[in-house]
């Protein structure tokens, strides 16, 4: 048996990147960049107007005074998307709306609202300092400057600095299949009447919800019984994922035929049993490149294992180069308590106290089959190894559910 710790670090040692792909920007959001990208242009590309208004000759505007306005020509207009060569000389404006190019000359825009328009002329009331409302070719990106860094999972953001830059497609990871097979003779899929001593199969939608919410694409590979030649089946039609989970017959009973199948199947062990409740029977192991585990078919068990390696392990394999859990830090609400030196994830509620700070409450009831605790919490307080008691009000961590 090994630790947590130990666990996770064996995973991470072995968890290389999936495959380097070219998409468009358009089927590129939540993929993890795997290149660095250079600006290939300025930011802006020119000078342009922040506002609507009059591009001028600050010069111009010296002398201007609420009883004595200066009078400006106007000679042209420019609008966004168009382009004036004519040169603003002394004693005139060009009309300017936000976005158009900066005239050759004009070196500061007057608002539109500060202007007044009368016989073909701007009266302006008041000096008006060079390079006001001026965005200026550049400010924002300087062509050859890093945009961003290989390992950044493309969101809206990104994506906008991307387009705006004029890039049109990226390198990226390939993002992660995974597939899930329930097993257990007793599991019945819910709208099906009950046969004695059948309970109702939840495993399934609960790894099919956490797996979409890292927007992975997951392949249900449905149920099957406690019987190993249905599981190596049901295994090998599987193995086209990246990744291939198994809920349950992972432990040490007559009916857990989980492992020794998979073995069959050329697997290696990476870790069996991880010194944690719930969870302890885990399996991970690799198949060729694929990754391998079971989870023991505890509801909670399955959750707890795959918060604490699966969801990072899959956040690494897209590309995420430090991928960790979901760890923060919370006060704790009321004591808790345990027996052994295996680390505990008990489930609980985290919440804002009314001073900001995180408080975790651990459910009244815990246990890895509670099904009305798990739906209660949003987190796990994590009781450390070499802690047999946490009184209320220290600080302990959490591993949090995506919200
Ligand atoms: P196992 O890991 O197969 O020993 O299963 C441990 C416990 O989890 C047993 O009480 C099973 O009935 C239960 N269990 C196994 N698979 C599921 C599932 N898919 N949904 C709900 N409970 C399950
Ligand atoms: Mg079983």
């Amino acid at each position: 048996m090994i630790s947590v710790d130990e666990a996770w670090t064996k995973i991470q040692a072995m968890a290389s990147p999936l495959p380097i792909e070219r998409r468009r920007l358009e089927e590129a959001a939540g993929f993890v960049l795997a290149e660095q990208v250079r600006a290939p242009m300025d930011l802006p590309p020119f000078d342009n107007s922040a506002m609507d208004g009059y591009a001028l000759r600050a010069a111009d505007t010296t002398a201007a005074r609420a009883e004595e306005p200066v009078k400006l020509s106007i000679v042209g207009e420019v609008a966004a998307g168009g382009w004036t060569d004519s040169l603003v000389e002394a004693g005139t404006a060009v009309k300017i709306m936000t976005g158009a190019a900066l005239p050759p000359g004009a070196d500061t825009v007057l608002m539109l609202e500060d202007g007044r328009l009368r016989n073909g002329c701007v009266e302006i009331r008041a000096t008006v300092p060079v390079g006001k409302h001026i965005r200026r070719q550049g400010e924002d990106v300087r062509q050859g400057e890093v945009l961003l860094e290989p390992g950044l999972r493309l969101n809206a953001q990104r994506l906008g600095l991307l387009a705006n830059s004029g890039i049109a497609e990226v390198k990226v990871f390939r993002r992660a299949v995974v597939s899930l097979l329930a097993t257990g003779s007793e599991l019945t899929p819910p709208g099906t009447p009950l046969a004695p001593g059948q309970i109702y199969d939840s495993n399934r939608i609960v790894l099919r919800t956490l797996i979409g919410e890292t927007n992975c694409s997951c392949e249900d590979l449905g149920i099957v019984a406690d019987d190993p030649s249905a599981i190596a089946q049901a295994v090998s039609g599987g193995l086209s994922a990246d990744v291939l989970l198994i809920s349950g017959g992972v432990s040490v009973g007559a009916h857990d035929h989980v492992k020794q199948v998979l073995l069959e199947l050329g697997m290696e062990t990476v870790f069996w049993r991880v010194a944690m409740k719930p969870g302890k029977p885990l399996l991970c192991g690799r198949l060729g490149e694929r990754w391998v585990f079971g989870l023991p078919g505890n509801p909670i068990s399955c959750v707890v294992g795959f918060l604490v390696f699966i969801e990072p392990l899959i956040r690494r394999l897209e590309g995420e180069q430090d991928a960790q859990p979901h760890y923060t830090r919370a006060l704790l609400k009321r004591g808790v308590s345990k027996k052994d030196a295996r680390r505990h994830f008990m489930t609980a509620h985290v919440a804002p106290a009314p001073d900001g700070r995180l408080e975790a409450t651990p459910t009244e009831k815990q246990g890895s089959a509670m099904m009305q605790a798990l739906a209660q919490a949003n987190a796990f307080v994590v009781v450390p190894e070499d802690r047999q008691q946490i009184p209320a009000g220290e600080e302990v961590d959490v591993l949090r559910f995506r919200e």
